[in-house]
């Protein structure tokens, strides 16, 4: 068993020492792919702030909302969108629920896709037209169904054959016809939508034709993937969801939308794929970061999907339904980065370098569990990267709070910025207070900041609670 642990061991070490290659040749180092930049000082900066400065006027923990580059990145998905007559987009809340950034998203004419009861309020509050918002989820409480119902919003997509009868009975009783869509279960193993293969999907149908008088038939929607490179995989769904359209014009219901959800990649992250997380997990093996030309640009995705869909329906003699998307990730991802402060550096006897900042896994960069995020020393861009990597921790008092392990940086000192990219895809969604107030938000527009969120403090952590 000894010598079996230890070969291992010289395994794992020459699986780190080999991603120094990859690490050092990666193409995900031009700064430009964030819409960010640096000074003369090798700081990074933001619209001509220097990250520096914005660490020390809002103290870290920070996340940085880049509204230049959120908006370069919508303004292309629009543009990209201008070859498909009638589409919408429709801005995926739970990607990156903070309000002041979905109000920046609404204002270019962006609506909403919600997931839960409160998504659905908070869609509500910022004013999103009514035919601006789709209610997708698992489980929707009969208070939300009254409110998206009475709102008059584009779609409740369907999740579950007992909802078309709480809704028949809710609509009945406000006298109104609800606007309903079905999602489809287009992948094994999900909870999520109506099983093709069973009829599920079908007698959903069948009861909301047989309940028409109160129910309106709008949407036919499915979310397959995420993070997609290409359009291959939502070309092979919406064809598959297309089969599904022809075969309910049959019994009468045709659909004015096609919602073919979210899951756009971004070229600056991507998915661990399972080899890669067991490896990372067990030996501290950093994936190899993605190539941004493997990544379809989005006019030809979107175009991809169009062409896909009015083919087939050429093809089958079928009116062509509007397109709806949901992007989350691809719209908000590479506007925001997380910044954070180096507090002390700890060199293990086995020749480990610990780096511990304010920031980890288990408090704000969840996602970089299980995708590959990009990690700058954000005070010292233009340094080479040492030969010997760190293993860079948040302050948690657990080993399962790191950041990002075996990652070779140029060489860190107390007090430097590390930047987390990426970091406007799940992370305030997942952010948690274990142990520590949750970070402010600071949105930088036209070059001038505006904190968008403030840190929690001790006396929100407790604000819910009561003790004597
Ligand atoms: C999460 C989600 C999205 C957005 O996913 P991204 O991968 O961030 O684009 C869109 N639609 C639904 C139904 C979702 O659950």
């Amino acid at each position: 068993m000894g010598s079996l642990s230890a070969l291992i061991k010289l395994f794992s070490r020459l699986l780190v020492k080999r991603s120094y290659t990859w690490q050092k040749n990666s193409l995900l180092r031009e700064l430009g792919l964030w819409g960010v930049t640096k000074d003369a000082l090798g700081h990074m900066k933001v619209q001509g702030l220097s990250t520096a400065k914005l660490a020390a006027e809002f103290g870290t923990p920070l996340l940085v909302v880049n509204q230049e580059k959120l908006n370069q990145d919508i303004q292309a998905m629009q543009k990209a969108m201008g070859t498909v007559p009638g589409a919408k987009i429709l801005y995926s809340y739970k990607t990156n629920c903070i309000p002041g950034i979905l109000q920046a998203i609404h204002a270019q004419e962006i609506g909403a896709e919600v997931i839960s009861p409160y998504e659905l309020w908070l869609a509500q509050r910022l004013k999103v037209p009514g035919e601006m918002i789709i209610y997708n989820g698992v489980n929707k409480t009969d208070e939300s169904l009254v409110s998206a119902i009475n709102y008059g919003i584009l779609a409740i997509n369907i999740d579950h054959l007992d909802e078309i009868e709480r809704i028949v009975t809710i609509a009945k009783d406000l006298g109104v016809r609800a606007k309903v869509g079905v999602r489809l279960g287009l992948v094994d193993r999900s909870q999520f939508g109506l099983a093709l293969d069973t009829g599920e999907a079908r007698e959903a149908c069948k009861r909301i034709y047989d309940a028409r008088e109160y129910l309106d038939f709008t949407c036919v929607h499915f979310n397959v993937t995420s993070n997609a490179k290409t359009a291959n995989t939502h070309k092979e769904y919406a064809l598959k969801a297309l089969d599904f359209v022809k075969d309910i014009q049959e019994m009468g219901l045709s659909t004015a939308y096609l919602d073919v959800g979210g899951g756009i990649g971004v070229p600056t992250s991507k998915n661990m794929t399972a080899i890669e997380y067991a490896q990372y997990r067990t030996f501290g093996v950093l994936p190899k970061p993605p190539n941004p030309s493997d990544f379809q640009p989005i006019s030809s995705y979107l175009a991809d999907i169009s062409n896909t869909v009015v083919e087939y329906c050429r093809r089958n003699n079928m009116e062509v339904p509007r397109l709806i998307f949901e992007p989350g990730r691809h719209l908000t991802s590479r506007a925001e980065f997380l910044l954070c402060r180096v507090l002390t550096i700890k060199q293990k006897g086995n020749g480990t370098d610990f780096v511990i900042t304010d920031a980890g896994r288990l408090s704000t960069t969840f996602p970089c569990d299980f995708e590959y995020h990009e990690v700058f020393v954000a005070t010292k861009i233009d340094q080479k990267i040492r030969t010997k990597p760190y293993q860079v921790m948040g302050r948690i008092c657990t080993s399962a709070d790191w950041l990002v392990k075996n990652k070779y940086l140029p060489e860190i000192e107390e007090g430097d910025l590390i930047a987390i990219m990426d970091a406007g895809a799940y992370f305030s969604s997942y952010s948690s207070n274990f142990s520590f107030p949750r970070p402010a938000i600071v949105k930088i527009s036209n070059g001038q900041t505006l904190l968008i969120r403030h840190e929690e403090t001790y006396e929100h952590l407790i604000g819910m609670d009561s003790f004597e």
